[in-house]
């Protein structure tokens, strides 16, 4: 894989495993916030239904007293009466209202228990006023018992709908379980407490002792105070820094549990013993109840703080929530950042360097090596492939003049300074070469060697230089009339040879006649405008077989002796045989 893709593949894994994480963080922060904004307002339907469970049992004072009270009800605790009706009525159509207004209550369990004791509190009332208002001695002990429990009958109900409505609460924010336990175990606490006084208003009213089942029931609404006096102190110790809190249970221990406990211990007393309670339910709910203020007292003030605790959290939550989204966000960008300079100062470098080396390994040197924008590792690695480069294309050019120099060398080292035809070590060197071909496919070959004539002379009258000049003016003459395949070469001096392939003795005779005459008629020109002629002498010999290039060469050479000696200007063809001078 290149390592672009590589490099490709891994920063989208990386990114994809990056939101991921991000994404699972968001949801679970977003999650915390959004559950958590429920909290105030579960805790404001909790208070309700702590405000309307208070209200209902608080009414059970007034409507016991009136059982207990003569006929005509006296006009002040009528008027209790109804102001303690319309408040728990009050109270109860709030609590309705908040449920009807949360679509997921408003189907709800806890609004099925609300709408029970709604309609439960109409039946209720109306058999504690037909008791009321039957004659004292017509009021028979079983109907008063039916009254008052029809009123203490309403509050399981509402125990449900606060057990709901507070698990509502701890759903939406756990942190306040502890709180919000110590305010149920408050709440109930003040509602058996309720109950507990309401146990002794028939046998109060029939001046009786109490029956077996009272004494139970009495019995086990003490146990269950008890404990949960324990539940609450043990669930109120995590707010021993309050001193508020701590005041309110301490008004609770007093007020409650030392005053109130000493008047029931009392009634108790009476009731296992003579059944004469010295005082009528009207005196008992003037002393009981206002001994139950402090169980409200403290339950409002937990319900206060739980509020308070809650809107932090919100607030705590809310922060978290930005705080997360905004770090998610950075993180995201830097992270792209990170992608993209990398990218671009390393990876897109690499790939780039690796192309270049690539090339130069190749041999384009012509490929632009791009400037180090950086000063780091691939702005060096660029600095150094700019020298790289340098030296690759110096060495070549130095390798192309070595070259040049070599095949310049080697030309000058075959050819006659001079003329610029071949020199005689050349010669020797092609005719071998062409010998050999000539004898191994039974070819013709001959070889004319020609020497100018009487050039001593030219050199005398014209001097050295317009002598040069002649020696090159007939190399040129002689050149130009040979074939492609003949060689021209400088035998010495003012004397030439040529090889001429695939031609016999005849052949080669006819060239050297042409070339004899051609010179012949050919007027050089010196420097100094001089016309001078020349003509030259030619010896021609073809080659036998078997025959080696020094003989050949030889016998070309003694028939040119005899040209010169048969008065020059002429070609003599070399026998076969050689013949010495
Ligand atoms: P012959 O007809 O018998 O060949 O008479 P010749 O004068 O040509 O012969 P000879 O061997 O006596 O003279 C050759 C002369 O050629 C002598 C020498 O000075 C001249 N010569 C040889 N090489 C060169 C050269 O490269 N340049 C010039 N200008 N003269 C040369
Ligand atoms: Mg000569
Ligand atoms: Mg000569």
């Amino acid at each position: 894989m290149s390592l672009n893709r590589l490099f490709r593949f891994i920063s989208i894994a990386l990114l994809m495993l990056f939101l991921a994480f991000a994404v699972a963080l968001v949801w679970t922060e977003w999650n915390t916030y959004h559950h958590g904004a429920n909290s105030v307002p579960a805790l404001r339907r909790l208070r309700l239904a702590l405000l309307a469970m208070e209200k209902i049992s608080a009414e059970r004072a007034p409507a016991n007293a009136a059982i207990a009270s003569g006929v005509p009800l006296p006009a002040e605790l009528q008027g209790r009466l109804a102001a303690a009706r319309s408040e728990s009525d009050a109270a109860l159509a709030q609590l309705h209202a908040a449920l009807e207004a949360s679509p997921q209550l408003r189907q709800s369990w806890a609004m099925d228990k609300v709408r029970l004791v709604e309609e439960g509190l109409g039946p209720a009332r109306a058999n504690l006023d037909r008791v009321a208002a039957l004659a004292p001695e017509d009021r028979r002990d079983v109907l008063v018992a039916s009254a008052v429990s029809r009123m203490v009958d309403l509050m399981p109900p509402m125990l449900r709908v606060m057990t709901e409505l507070g698990n509502e609460v701890d759903r939406a924010d756990p942190l306040l379980r502890d709180g919000l336990s110590a305010v149920r175990g408050v709440a109930t606490l003040r509602e058996y407490a309720g109950q507990l006084g309401s146990r002794f208003v028939a046998p109060m009213i029939a001046h009786r002792q109490l029956t077996q089942d009272e004494v139970i029931e009495i019995g086990r609404l003490y146990g269950r105070i008890e404990l949960l006096r324990v539940f609450v102190n043990t669930q109120l110790s995590s707010y021993s820094s309050r001193p508020d809190i701590a005041a309110a249970q301490e008004r609770v221990g007093k007020e409650y549990f030392d005053s109130g406990f000493q008047f029931l211990d009392f009634l108790l007393q009476m009731g296992l013993k003579s059944g004469d309670y010295g005082a009528m339910p009207n005196d008992l709910f003037k002393f009981y109840v206002p001994q139950l203020a402090p169980l409200t007292d403290l339950r409002d003030l937990l319900l206060s703080d739980l509020q308070r605790q809650a809107e932090r959290h919100n607030t705590r939550a809310r922060n978290l929530l930005i705080l997360v989204v905004s770090l998610t966000l950075l993180a995201c960008l830097f992270f792209q950042l990170l992608v993209v300079l990398i990218g671009r100062r390393v990876v897109r470098p690499l790939v780039e360097a690796t192309d270049l080396v690539a090339g130069l390994v190749e041999g384009r040197l012509e490929q632009e090596i791009p400037e180090a924008r950086h000063q780091d590792e691939i702005g060096a690695m660029m600095r150094a492939l700019h020298v790289l480069k340098q030296r690759m294309v110096e060495r070549n050019s130095l390798a192309r003049e070595r070259e040049a120099l070599i095949t310049q060398l080697q030309a000058s080292s075959n050819t006659d300074f001079l003329t610029g035809v071949l020199n005689r070590r050349a010669f020797y060197a092609h005719a071998e070469q062409q010998l050999g071909m000539a004898e191994r496919y039974g070819r013709g070959l001959s070889v004319v060697l020609f020497d100018i004539d009487h050039f001593k002379r030219i050199n005398d009258s014209h001097g050295h230089q317009a002598g040069d000049a002649i020696l090159i003016g007939v190399a040129q003459c002689v050149a130009q009339l040979l074939r492609k395949v003949d060689v021209l070469a400088r035998y010495g001096g003012e004397e030439f040879v040529i090889l001429l392939p695939e031609s016999d003795l005849a052949q080669a005779g006819a060239v050297a006649d042409k070339l004899c005459a051609a010179l012949a008629e050919r007027v050089f020109e010196t420097e100094c405008d001089r016309q001078i002629r020349v003509t030259a002498s030619f010896g021609v010999a073809t080659h036998v077989a078997g025959e080696a290039l020094d003989k050949l060469t030889r016998r070309a050479d003694v028939a040119l002796y005899r040209a010169k000696r048969l008065g020059r200007n002429r070609v003599v063809l070399a026998g076969d045989a050689l013949e010495e001078p």
